[in-house]
């Protein structure tokens, strides 16, 4: 069975050296009292509950899977979730970076982000009951009317009631806009739901005792397409006045999908028939009301690959140590036992060095998004709210997509490290890529993301997002142009900047003429800008990391390893990158479709 050890040094160095963000969030006035031992404390305590309660749980709930009793509709996760739930409840996990006015802690968003990264770690499938709850939650926070809020915020925050998005249709996926479930609006002000959603996450379970579906639906005299979609609240139980559970409302699970990963939680197809909701926001502005719990939920989504990543990583590095087969090419490495430990031979290494250096990367980048998610929460400055969201949302699509692609292909290599024990279950790993792949699928799929980024958030303001975030590089590559140490770090960083800057621009000039040269470019485009955010945050931790060789914190040296490896081994692939983005569309286009 695989092991799990959070990352604590490794989350301490990003928050407190790299970033400082005790510094940052003291600024806010909503955690002016912050301080590093508090995030500490609170990450420890939580790494212990991951290892602890939700990791043993990992392999059994993917075996075990959910069960539907397809009389009372009931869902049963496998053993053991229903109390680790509790327990997470008990432990007041939920409310982490709620909103104190709904019983909340009121701890920052980044804080939450290093809990869910564990919690990914230790166990992805459970971590998604929980999981969309919090973008529930925020997409209610933001959306919902004083009553609503009242209703169902402070039970989110608690965790007695969970949520879930119930977008996707059978025939709509992508295209929201399709979507064909209706709602009545009714004397009382509420509204009758009828239709049928699939693949919803957590969409039944015994976990909690009520659950808050989140539902897209049409008015009866909606336009069509996305500008005619609402957002409605449909509890699993009707909500009474006082706050007590009323009758079961008409939302229910008719089954449940059998799936490649994630087997532990249920995918729930839901069919709601006269489902009472009350509308959140304005009507046929649903879609903007649940991009609240859409961006949450992809900056989570990017998460989960993170955890994996992490744990994979872990688990085939402990494995390569004891593993013994054949000799280093260069002689025995091991004289004193029958061959040598595999991580001795180069290309082991380098599946480990990759999986690592996605983790480390990935923690960076992640954290430095959360840490702008605060300041754009709760900064008192409107213009720094400002800049931090839209800086928040150029890089959500990345976080989304270079992510999940990362851990993709870590979760791949580090099962590889196992050779043939990495295919058996009990191992663990095959179940670190069966799960990962799907995070790459939802949330928009990862062509989707890169169609946000290119299309929206770079060429949609002429680039002013994205040079402002390549203003930060700039800097910091000009602070640093002169040390002789840095150049190693430096030059590819400043390279790949201004490749960044003129390949932006070409594709900007080609889309003018034919739009769909930005779906033909934007796959790789996005992981051009993947590997630049990469290479800042490497950059800036390798110069820590030199300063500190002195104190012999070997902790320092392996970071600079990593960085050094992530600059030779891996940022490279940017010059193919570039060179595939720039060949466009042609080479896709030109075959007649009916060749296909
Ligand atoms: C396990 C699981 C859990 C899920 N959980 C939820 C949930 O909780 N709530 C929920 O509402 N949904 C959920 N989903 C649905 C998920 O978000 C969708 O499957 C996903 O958004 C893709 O939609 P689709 O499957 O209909 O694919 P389609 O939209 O049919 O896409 C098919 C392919 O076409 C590509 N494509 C589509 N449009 C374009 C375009 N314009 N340009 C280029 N390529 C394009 C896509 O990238 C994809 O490769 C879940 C799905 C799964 C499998």
């Amino acid at each position: 069975m695989p092991t799990y050890t959070p990352p604590l040094r490794d989350m301490q160095f990003v928050m407190h050296e790299l970033l400082n963000v005790v510094d940052e969030l003291k600024m806010l006035p909503a955690h002016a009292d912050i301080d590093a031992d508090t995030i500490n404390a609170v990450l420890e305590e939580g790494g212990k509950f991951c290892a602890e309660v939700i990791a043993p749980l990992n392999l059994s709930g993917d075996a075990e899977g959910c069960k539907l009793d397809k009389t009372t509709h009931e869902v049963t996760p496998p053993k053991g979730f229903k109390e680790a739930y509790k327990q997470y409840v008990e432990g007041g996990w939920p409310a982490l970076s709620c909103d104190p006015a709904y019983g909340g802690q009121g701890l920052p968003v980044l804080v939450n982000q290093g809990m869910y990264e564990m919690m990914n770690s230790a166990n992805q499938a459970w971590t998604m009951y929980p999981g969309l709850s919090h973008g529930a939650y925020e997409a209610l926070h933001a959306h919902g009317t004083p009553e609503q809020k009242s209703t169902y915020l402070t039970k989110l925050t608690s965790g007695e009631w969970t949520g879930t998005m119930c977008l996707t249709e059978p025939h709509c996926g992508t295209d929201l806009g399709l979507l064909r479930t209706k709602a009545e609006p009714q004397a009382d002000g509420t509204y009758k739901i009828t239709g049928q959603k699939i693949f919803i996450s957590a969409g039944e379970h015994d976990l909690a005792e009520n659950i808050v579906h989140l539902v897209l639906a049409r008015l009866p005299d909606a336009p069509a397409g996305s500008k005619g979609i609402s957002l409605f609240i449909v509890p699993k139980f009707l909500v009474n006045a006082d706050g007590t559970l009323g009758a079961r409302n008409g939302i229910f699970c008719a089954g449940l999908e059998h799936k490649m990963g994630i087997h532990a939680n249920s995918t729930c197809q839901m069919v709601l028939e006269d489902a009472i909701g009350t509308m959140v926001g304005e009507p046929n502005k649903g879609l903007a009301a649940m991009f609240v719990m859409m961006n949450a939920a992809r900056l989570g989504v990017g998460n989960q690959s993170l955890g994996l990543t992490e744990v994979a990583y872990q688990n085939a590095a402990a494995y390569a140590k004891d593993r013994i087969q054949m000799r280093a090419l260069s002689g025995p490495k091991a004289p004193d036992k029958a061959a040598d430990p595999i991580i001795v031979h180069p290309d082991v290494r380098k599946m480990l060095l990759t999986a690592r250096a996605y983790a480390e990367g990935g923690r960076a980048l992640s954290t430095y998004v959360a840490l702008q998610l605060d300041k754009a929460l709760s900064s008192d400055d409107e213009d720094e709210r400002k800049e931090c969201e839209a800086e928040v949302a150029l890089l959500t699509p990345i976080i989304k997509a270079f992510l999940t692609d990362n851990g993709w292909i870590a979760t791949s290599h580090c099962m590889q490290v196992f050779g043939g024990h990495g295919f058996i279950h009990e191992w663990g790993m095959e179940q670190f890529v069966r799960d990962a792949r799907i995070n790459m699928i939802y949330e928009g799929t990862n062509t989707i993301q890169s169609l946000d980024l290119l299309g929206r958030k770079v060429l949609g303001n002429n680039g002013a997002t994205l040079k402002k975030f390549g203003k930060k590089i700039a800097s910091f590559v000009e602070e640093e142009g002169t040390s002789e140490a840095m150049q190693e770090f430096i030059n590819p960083l400043a390279d790949l900047g201004d490749k960044v800057t003129k390949l932006t621009t070409e594709i900007g000039m080609k889309a003018f003429q034919n739009p769909d040269e930005v779906g033909a470019a934007a796959v790789d485009y996005l992981r051009v800008v993947g590997h630049l955010c990469f290479a800042y945050f490497f950059a800036r931790s390798a110069k820590i990391a030199l300063e500190k060789q002195g104190s012999g914190d070997p902790f320092y040296t392996a970071k600079l390893h990593t960085a050094r490896f992530y600059f030779a081994k891996l940022l490279p692939e940017t010059a193919s990158l570039i060179r595939t983005a720039r060949a466009g569309l042609q080479p896709l286009m030109a075959m007649d479709e009916a060749l296909f």
